[in-house]
């Protein structure tokens, strides 16, 4: 699969010098070897979270760091408010139900972002919510919710923020302190361009307050001990230590290109797909498009499950479909991370291609 090009939003494709990397040796992680690899790394972690806030490495997929998010900061029979506006917005509700706490869902029209109006009244109407729950960048449907406006509302209360940056950290703009986010989530396998195994999450003042009340049942995702750990630059486990070492190259690039240039290349590159997409005379499906995926309406007649599978199968092109209410009806690509003009310039001479050799077998095209 040398060269097949992937174009999902996580997975994202890997650096080959990060690969090379993540290959030597093992080494051990009691060591101050490894210490000042994640010393290094976390500190650098705090420039792409763009908080002063510590920010703790779990060894999990991205959900592992959402669920840390529920059991140290609340208590059975909470309230919180979850916005939904997608498969990700879902699994906050689901969470919330797994821990005892009472979820009230503010569902959101798929293609939309959140309005914040609604978030301010429903807070407003219960003053016992505990806390807000969103994504940065719902991935299944290619939404930018603001998150800027959300946290201007949510921090005049004693709820906390939750923002799920899973795909939208390091792609999509957050500025967790700038902007008063309390707990920021996000995993490895997306815009920071490493294998899947990481997760990560931010924790503001007001958020390590409500830490020292919460009494849900924890025990590997007990975020004190983690706290306790990186005094030391220790870890409460063994961490996905080799992940940890190629992550900590991936920072050392992001942040000798700074912030700034990382948003304006995935902003360029999301225009960039934008318009590939129109011009293959696909609809563009996200009515507050993000910059770390973009989604599109496949053509009338066109079964979008039939051609991510051909793409993929036959073509050497991975891009993601619909999910959901959405299955077959959509495609998604991702411009975040590693993925460069040239990969999707590619990709999407691919896709020409296919869509005509669709339409040639399609009567109702
Ligand atoms: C990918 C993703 C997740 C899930 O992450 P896992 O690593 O699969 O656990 C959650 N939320 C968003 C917005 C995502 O993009």
């Amino acid at each position: 699969m040398k060269n097949h090009i992937l174009l999902t939003p996580g997975p994202t494709p890997v650096p080959e010098s990060i690969r090379t990397l993540m290959a030597e040796p093992i080494i051990h992680h009691r060591t101050p070897q490894y210490q000042r690899i994640f010393e290094s790394a976390t500190k650098k972690l705090q420039t792409v979270f763009m908080t002063k806030q510590p920010v703790y490495t779990i060894t999990g997929s991205g959900t592992s760091a959402m669920e840390a998010a529920i059991v140290n900061f609340h208590c059975a029979g909470d309230e919180i408010l979850v916005v939904d506006g997608g498969k990700f917005g879902e699994r906050f509700t689901e969470l919330a139900h797994a821990f005892g706490l009472k979820p009230t869902v503010l569902k959101v029209t798929w293609s939309e972002a959140v309005k914040p109006a609604d978030v301010e009244a429903a807070l407003r109407a219960n003053p016992n919510l505990k806390s807000v729950c969103c994504q940065l960048t719902e991935t299944s449907t290619a939404v930018l919710h603001d998150i800027r406006a959300l946290a201007k509302i949510v921090s005049g209360t004693h709820a906390l923020l939750i923002v799920d940056a899973i795909s939208g950290l390091g792609a999509d703009r957050l500025e967790t302190d700038a902007w008063g986010v309390d707990l920021v989530v996000s995993g490895s396998q997306k815009a920071l361009m490493l294998p899947p195994g990481l997760a990560f999450i931010s924790v503001s003042e007001k958020a390590k307050q409500r830490m020292a009340s919460s009494t849900l049942p924890k025990y590997y995702l007990d975020l004190k001990l983690y706290a306790k750990g990186l005094k030391d630059w220790d870890t409460p486990w063994t961490p996905a230590l080799t992940i940890e070492i190629g992550l900590n190259r991936v920072l050392e690039t992001i942040e000798a290109q700074g912030m700034e240039k990382v948003f304006s290349q995935c902003e360029a590159l999301a225009k960039f797909t934008r318009s590939e997409l129109e011009a293959l005379g696909l609809k563009l499906y996200s009515k507050a498009p993000s910059n770390a995926l973009t989604a599109a309406y496949v053509p009338d007649g066109i079964d979008g499950e039939k051609l991510a599978k051909i793409l993929r199968d036959e073509k050497g092109v991975t891009v993601a479909g619909g999910q959901g209410p959405l299955k077959g009806k959509i495609i998604r690509i991702a411009h975040m991370g590693a993925i460069t003009r040239t990969d999707l310039e590619a990709g999407f001479a691919v896709i020409k291609k296919t869509l005509q050799e669709m339409r040639q077998t399609c009567s109702a095209c």
